[in-house]
């Protein structure tokens, strides 16, 4: 059996990635079961889902302990508590992760990696291709389809299965350019490995599922109140910087940003906590007279 754990945060589209993995699993002839986990909902806020692919018969449930390969949608999430990626990796586990980074430079920085990690800068080839973040899934989820030795064929099937009744013709083809770009940058990359279930379960046992400690079932919740620990803008892709010559002080934006990431200073002017601002651009486009323009985010 494979079992495959995503990481990502609320919006990242991993809960998606792992659909995707899935079906094209399921029609590479796989026994397939997905599954995500979100403690509290909330955009931003660290999220997990599971996939696993076998011959046989899936008798497990629940989380996946000890991922053969475990996808992270960007690199802040290793240094979140709630998240906690690389919780169970071991030695034969591989990574793929999502980032402009070199592995030696998140090394440098303190993140303890495994041995085998793959990184790609899947943001900016979902953004350039399809013009939406939204798109990450598309791609971390064929790199994915890739890495456990699907075809892209399934892979494409997977993603008409997950994605095509609700786009436009425009985006399908967008996402099948997307598609193949990202298989291509993954075909690099080495097979993971079946791991062999170190558990071997005759028969299903409903009364056997395993309750996780809330650290990694409900990583999110991990303790009460503890969302203000997280800084959930660590992950914007584009940044609404204000112009104030322009603004008229109508405090739209103040009003509808959904995260409340906009206070106002002493003169009524807004202010954007780019700690929290998540990048969702609603002021910008809310904004009667277009007093904020955007910047993409370099980290
Ligand atoms: S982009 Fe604007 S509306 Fe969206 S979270 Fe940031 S400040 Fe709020
Ligand atoms: S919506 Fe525009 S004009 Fe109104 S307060 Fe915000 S930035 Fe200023």
């Amino acid at each position: 059996m494979l079992r495959i754990r995503f990481h990502g945060r609320g919006g990242q589209g991993m809960k998606t990635a792992s659909r995707i993995l899935g079906s094209a699993g399921f029609h590479a002839g796989f026994v397939v079961q997905d599954s995500p986990v979100y403690g509290a909902e909330r955009r931003g806020a660290p999220m997990s889902a599971f996939t696993r692919l076998a011959r046989e018969p899936i008798r497990e449930r629940g989380t996946v302990a000890t991922p053969d390969l475990i996808v992270i949608a960007d690199d802040t999430l290793l240094a979140d508590q709630a998240a906690q990626p690389l919780l169970g990796c071991d030695e034969q586990t591989t990574i793929l992760l999502n980032s402009t980074k070199e592995v030696a430079d998140l090394q440098q920085i303190g993140h303890a990696l495994a041995k085998q990690v793959l990184t790609a800068d899947f943001t900016t080839l979902a953004i350039d291709t399809t013009q939406s973040l939204a798109s990450l899934s598309v791609a971390l989820g064929v790199a994915t389809a890739r890495l456990v030795g699907l075809s892209l064929a399934d892979a494409l099937v997977g993603i008409g299965d997950e994605l095509s009744s609700h786009l436009s013709d425009t985006q399908r083809s967008q996402n099948t350019t997307l598609a193949q770009a990202a298989y291509a940058r993954a075909k690099t990359w080495p097979v993971v490995q079946e791991r062999l279930s170190t558990t071997t379960i005759e028969r299903a046992v409903l009364a056997d599922v395993a309750f996780d400690p809330p650290s990694l079932a409900t990583p999110s919740i991990y303790a009460s109140g503890n969302s203000p620990e997280r800084k959930t803008g660590n992950w914007r892709q584009f940044r609404p910087i204000l112009h104030a010559d322009l603004c008229t002080r109508c405090w739209i934006c103040f009003v509808r940003c959904p995260e409340a990431a906009i206070s106002l200073d002493a003169q009524d002017y807004p202010v954007v906590d780019y700690d929290e601002c998540k990048g969702c651009l609603l002021c910008v486009h809310e904004c009667p007279t277009h007093a904020f323009t955007t910047e993409k985010e370099v980290r």
